[in-house]
């Protein structure tokens, strides 16, 4: 048959190559579906937990230290900067500092893992068993 099945370790190279740079610390491209993902779907102010399919419109992007501070908004959208926010929480903040507002996020902002970007949506069961191998591959050579 000509018209054959999608290829997966093609697809599963350039997916890894995503995850590659979506965890790529601060010069990677931060997404708010990846990040409602690392953040479980969960304010993380005021713990308000959206419906994954719906977090698109309940949830924002929050820079924790404010845009504002940083010479341009791309310097300010990095993964260690950037948390869940729900609408209300996100404008009680406004642009001030957490010791300023009084409102910490319950957790630490850092670059999602691979877990994280799975729930994401962003791999095909191919891709992650394909990843799930070559990671484990990875971890052996690193013994
Ligand atoms: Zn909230």
């Amino acid at each position: 048959m000509a018209l054959a099945a999608p290829r997966p370790p093609d697809a599963a190279r350039r997916s890894l190559a995503g995850i590659r740079r979506a965890t790529d610390g601060d010069r990677s491209v931060v997404s708010r579906r990846v990040l409602f993902a690392r953040d479980g779907y969960e304010c993380q102010y005021c713990g308000l937990k959206a419906t994954p399919g719906k977090a698109l419109r309940q949830l924002t992007l929050d820079h924790v230290k404010p845009a504002h501070l940083f010479p341009s908004r791309a310097a300010a959208t990095t993964w260690d900067n950037v948390t869940t926010a729900c609408f209300p929480c996100n404008n009680r903040k406004g642009g001030r500092l957490p010791m300023q507002a009084g409102m910490w996020p319950r957790t630490t902002p850092k670059a999602p893992d691979f877990v994280q970007l799975r729930f994401a949506g962003r791999l095909t069961e191919a891709q992650r068993n394909y990843i799930r191998d070559y990671m484990r591959l990875e971890d052996d050579l690193a013994l």
